[in-house]
């Protein structure tokens, strides 16, 4: 049976595979320390457990609207409005099934074949292949690790064509952990609108940030914008729920009807039980994303003092999520035993199997030379993995 022809550029998601590797290798009695999947270690807290418990006894098992049930649309807009000051109505919020489903409602609405999609790399797996399913064309844009991997206005303005459609923003981002600072959003903001193309503002990572560092929503960095911008995001890393599948957009009123219509035909709703979760963790105490920061903020700093460490490797400054990506060029060109280590893949891979330790390669990311590691796993793991790469690097 032969495949249709939108399926034959489609690349599987690089995380997963890695992901799948190392469960493979778990499975047959090896010990893998996995940094390859970005996804907390932490339960899902459990008042929002209960809230599941309490909606699948009350029979809230049935179908939903399409764009989810109206108090947690109503929820999110709430949720925006008192941190971010933005003014949206509860059916300009569609709730989907993860925020990679919301991110492919948002580009099947707005993407027609052949428009541009500006992706800055290191962009995050899904994005590229997203944007194809949809028909449109990713123009990947390399920023630089002297940038902190940031996309300049400069950048931008010189990769625009009269095919762009929409730049793609993911801050902070994976895999770099690099952010936008409020002033970096306005420049590339002011050509936004003097170049009247769209963004897709993926903030998913928006409550993961550290020290010093302040988030700024996309919207709201210039009058105007909010007509300009989808927002992304979604309860699976704020509240280590990624099992549960919700996500959600915010957008322009005919944009959020839009996609209300595909998933209406394509999924119907999200499920019910995990939105009643969802509406939980939004509205009840928020001191459970607060001490999964502190946890991550230490093992952050652990992370990037144990890459300083090792001789020709280098990552950016981690402002907000969960991973460092860290330069192995140094490290390439090498031999492991007998086997030459060429690329990021090889490297990834030896590592894998010599050593144990997952993590996913730079090229996946479109950023040949670099791997990436979740630190999105307990101390213990981190150490030991830390132990083994400085060991499979010497
Ligand atoms: N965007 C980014 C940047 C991510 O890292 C992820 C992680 N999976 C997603 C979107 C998708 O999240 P979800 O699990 O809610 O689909
Ligand atoms: N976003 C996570 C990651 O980058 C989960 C995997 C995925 O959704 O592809 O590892």
């Amino acid at each position: 049976m032969n495949l249709a022809q939108r399926m034959l550029a489609l690349e599987p998601s690089a995380t997963l595979a890695m992901s799948g590797k190392a469960k493979e290798m778990k499975a047959a009695g090896v010990t893998v320390y996995d940094l390859s999947l970005g996804e907390p270690d932490f339960n899902t807290p459990e008042h929002i457990c209960q809230a599941a418990f309490e909606a699948i006894k009350s029979g809230k098992t049935r179908y939903t609207p399409a764009a989810g049930i109206m108090p947690l649309r109503e929820a999110v807009a709430a949720a925006y409005k008192a941190k971010h000051g933005l003014e949206y109505k509860p059916t300009d919020v569609v709730v989907s099934n993860g925020a990679k489903h919301a991110l492919h409602n948002a580009f099947t609405v707005t993407v027609n074949p052949g428009d541009e999609v500006i992706i800055p790399a290191p962009y995050w797996v899904s994005y590229a292949e997203l944007v194809k399913l949809a028909g449109g064309v990713p123009v990947i844009v390399q920023t630089r690790q002297e940038d902190q991997f940031r996309l300049t206005a400069e950048l931008l303005r010189s990769s625009i064509t009269p095919k762009t459609k929409a730049l793609l923003l993911c801050s902070p981002s994976n895999p770099t952990g690099s952010m936008y600072t409020p002033e970096q959003l306005g420049q590339l903001a002011d050509v936004v609108l003097e170049k009247d193309i769209i963004v897709i503002a993926d903030e998913i990572y928006e409550n993961l940030v550290y020290g010093d560092n302040k988030f700024a929503s996309f919207a709201t960095v210039r009058p105007g914008l909010q007509d300009k911008t989808i927002l992304v995001n979604g309860v699976s890393k704020t509240y280590a729920m990624t099992g549960w599948r919700i996500g959600w957009t915010l957008a322009p009123s005919n944009i959020a009807k839009s996609m209300a219509a595909l998933q209406s035909q394509e999924t119907s709703n999200p499920c019910s039980v995990s939105q009643y979760a969802a509406l939980a963790a939004i509205q009840g105490d928020q001191s459970c994303v607060a001490t999964m920061l502190a946890e991550f903020s230490k093992r952050r700093d652990y992370v990037t003092s144990r890459i300083a460490a090792i001789d020709g490797m280098s990552c950016v400054e981690m402002s907000g999520a969960f991973y460092a990506f860290f330069n192995i060029q140094a490290h390439l060109g090498r031999k492991y035993g007998d086997k030459m280590v060429e690329t990021d893949s090889d490297w990834c891979l030896t590592l894998l199997e010599q050593q144990h330790v997952a993590t996913v390669m730079g090229s996946a990311f479109g950023a040949p030379g670099y791997a990436r590691a979740s630190f999105a796993a307990s101390m213990e793991t981190l150490k030991e993995a830390f132990d083994r790469i400085e060991a499979f690097v010497k």
